[in-house]
């Protein structure tokens, strides 16, 4: 006898992470506006969120603001994830510096060591979290 996985359908962990991630997308345009952050003067397209340290990485970090960033696709996003030496994610590193400062990695890894193991208990608590800032933005 066979078991078969019920396809498409997600499991309570998977769903809160999708809420959450479209939460801090929101966040983020309330805060910042969606434009690209690399290129503020340009209208690059297919703008998203991208992580400065992965989420493989470092998935503590996943939800955590200051390690996001809105950012073109083709522009930025593509080129940090499949070839950081080319000059297009080399440009990134730079615009990331002057934003955010010359210590903006080592910020991130500071907060990293203090972020908590996202265990499902975790992620309930932050997506209400989440809700309250987005309300209070307005
Ligand atoms: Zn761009």
């Amino acid at each position: 006898m066979k078991f078969y996985r019920k396809k498409g359908k997600k499991s309570d962990r998977a769903k809160i992470i999708a809420r959450l991630e479209a939460l801090t997308r929101e966040i983020l345009i309330k805060e910042r506006g969606l434009h690209c952050e690399i290129h503020p003067s340009k209208n690059c397209t297919q703008v998203g969120v991208m992580h400065i340290l992965s989420k493989r990485s470092h998935p503590r970090l996943r939800f955590y603001t200051p390690n996001l960033v809105l950012a073109g696709w083709f522009c930025s996003h593509f080129w940090t994830h499949h070839n950081s030496d080319d000059p297009r994610a080399k440009f990134c590193q730079q615009r990331l510096e002057e934003i955010y400062g010359k210590d903006y990695k080592e910020k991130l890894y500071v907060a990293n060591r203090f972020s908590k193991q996202h265990t499902t208990g975790y992620l309930k608590i932050l997506e209400i979290w989440c809700k309250q800032r987005l309300m209070g933005m307005g």
